[in-house]
């Protein structure tokens, strides 16, 4: 009998796996496989996010060994793979769940050609193409968007996990898994070991205590980056560890008002495909064509102070310093952070989504573009251009006893709350008592906020649509 070719990429799961169902119930022989492809790789798997997917690669291989089958590793191109599976391996339909990256359709959408194949929906709540205005048209505004998706057609029911994968005659050869080299030579991902688990498992149990304890308050927690406010699923909904449905699902059961909008949440990542596959340019554009002419500023000194979190506003650096050192940052910081770059610095949102990318375990393609192009003004439903973060203002308000500061940038820590956020406004008297030497210990900040303020509505002014 032929073979049924599983081609797993971002569903990193055996629970809630259509691409998995319909190959087991196709009756046939199943050969679970998957390609790392180099080349892709620079545009959609950043280091930080490399790492997260060697451990969840791990963990779903031994898993799908224990259903009495074993996941293939293959590195190169998938054409080339997917044709020796079929040519070789007697491989005659393949598997799959949708993608949305643009390139990444075009490139399937060739490798598929003349091979019997079956696409399902596996990552997202609803279709696309299914959420159009009465006037057929696509959504750029997040409210009536899901609006339209909660009277939809609820998504279905989670499948459960195979009790069997049914294993061909012969598998095909596989590296093994630390030959794909997914790990970098220098170990900086260690301190990654300390906050992370991944793997389904671990996504699931996360899903139901964050259910039972924490969602209920999220209206109130979700913007204080201080506390476990928010449910830290995102790398494993990235790699697919967990599926919108099954959230959707549990959720079901817990009728509070933060637990609905912990869901509504996961709305907007939603939104961020729905935008993608609508408006594919988006992969390397703005959605607001107006934004194509912006004057950005080049400048590399402060780009690098960005990066390192170094900026002297200290919700900034928190953030920065979040970001490097456990591949995560908190979505309220993430504006700021994502602000001040664009509005403080004038430095291309390219740059920022760029840098997040190769950053973040979470890194996403369709989020990670919509959250910039929000933060920028330049996307859909997105912050207007005279919206500049005050990232004082914001640190006191969103992190009031300071909880977060004084961990990410602990050489302030002694500053007391009311100062903390503007350390540039103490005396150098003041400042000395704390043990603090601005320029020194810690940076003077790069810019002045109120000329940065300026600076920046005028230059967006430049290219606002006339009146
Ligand atoms: C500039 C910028 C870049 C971003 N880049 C990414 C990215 O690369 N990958 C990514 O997953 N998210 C991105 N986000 C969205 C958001 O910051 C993260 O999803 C969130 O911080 C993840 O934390 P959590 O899992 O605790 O979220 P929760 O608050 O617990 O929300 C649950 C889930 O809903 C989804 N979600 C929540 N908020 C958003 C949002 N604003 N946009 C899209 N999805 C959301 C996420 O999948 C999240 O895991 C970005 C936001 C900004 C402003």
């Amino acid at each position: 009998m032929s073979n049924a070719l599983v081609w797993f990429y971002n569903d990193l799961r055996l629970a809630d796996n259509p691409a998995l169902v319909n190959a087991i119930e196709s009756g046939k022989p199943v050969i679970p496989i998957f390609i790392w492809d180099e080349n892709d790789s620079d545009l959609h798997t950043g280091g930080a996010a490399k790492w997260w997917l060697h451990q969840s690669l791990d963990r779903l291989s031994n898993r799908i060994e224990e259903l009495g089958s074993k996941l293939i590793f293959r590195s190169g191109t998938p054409k080339t793979i997917i044709q020796e599976m079929v040519d070789d391996y007697d491989v005659s339909s393949v598997y799959l769940n949708r993608r949305f990256e643009p390139h990444i359709i075009e490139r399937d959408n060739d490798i598929l050609e003349g091979i019997e194949h079956e696409i399902s929906n596996g990552n997202l709540l609803f279709d696309p193409e299914d959420i159009m205005t009465k006037q057929e048209k696509r959504y750029t505004v997040f409210t009536p968007f899901w609006k339209n998706c909660k009277m939809q057609t609820e998504p279905h029911e989670p499948f459960a996990v195979p009790t069997e994968i049914p294993a061909p005659s012969e598998f095909p050869d596989s590296l093994e898994l630390d030959e794909m080299k997914l790990l970098p030579k220098i170990k900086w991902y260690t301190t990654f070991e300390k906050k992370w688990r991944p793997g389904e498992e671990e996504a699931k149990r996360i899903l139901i205590h964050f259910l039972k304890s924490e969602a209920r308050k999220y209206g109130k927690q979700r913007n204080i980056p201080g506390i476990r406010g928010t449910s830290r699923l995102s790398p494993y909904l990235r790699f697919g560890e967990i599926s919108p449905n099954t959230i959707w699902h549990e959720s079901k059961p817990y009728d509070n008002p933060g637990t609905e909008h912990f869901v509504r949440e996961v709305g907007w990542r939603e939104f961020g495909y729905h935008l993608m596959a609508n408006f594919p340019f988006l992969a390397n554009r703005a959605l607001r064509e107006n934004f194509e002419d912006f004057p950005w500023r080049d400048s590399e000194e402060d780009y690098t102070a960005w990066t390192k979190g170094m900026t002297g506003y200290p919700i900034v650096d928190a953030g920065m310093r979040e970001l490097y050192a456990t591949g995560w940052m908190h979505n309220r910081v993430r504006m700021i952070v994502a602000s001040f770059l664009v509005k403080h610095l004038l430095i291309d949102w390219k740059k920022g989504e760029r840098w997040f990318f190769d950053t973040l375990v979470d890194g996403d393609f369709c989020s990670n573009n919509a959250g910039w192009q929000w933060t920028a003004g330049c996307g859909a439903d997105a912050a207007p251009y005279y919206r500049i973060f005050n990232p004082i203002l914001q640190g006191k308000k969103f992190d009031t006893a300071a909880r977060y500061v004084r961990k990410w940038v602990p050489e302030i820590a002694d500053i007391p709350n009311e100062s903390i956020h503007a350390p540039w406004e103490l005396s150098e008297a003041q400042l000395q008592s704390y043990g603090v030497t601005l320029g020194k210990t810690y940076p003077e900040p790069i810019v002045n906020h109120e000329f940065a303020r300026k600076r920046a509505l005028e230059t967006f002014d430049t290219i606002a649509p006339k009146k």
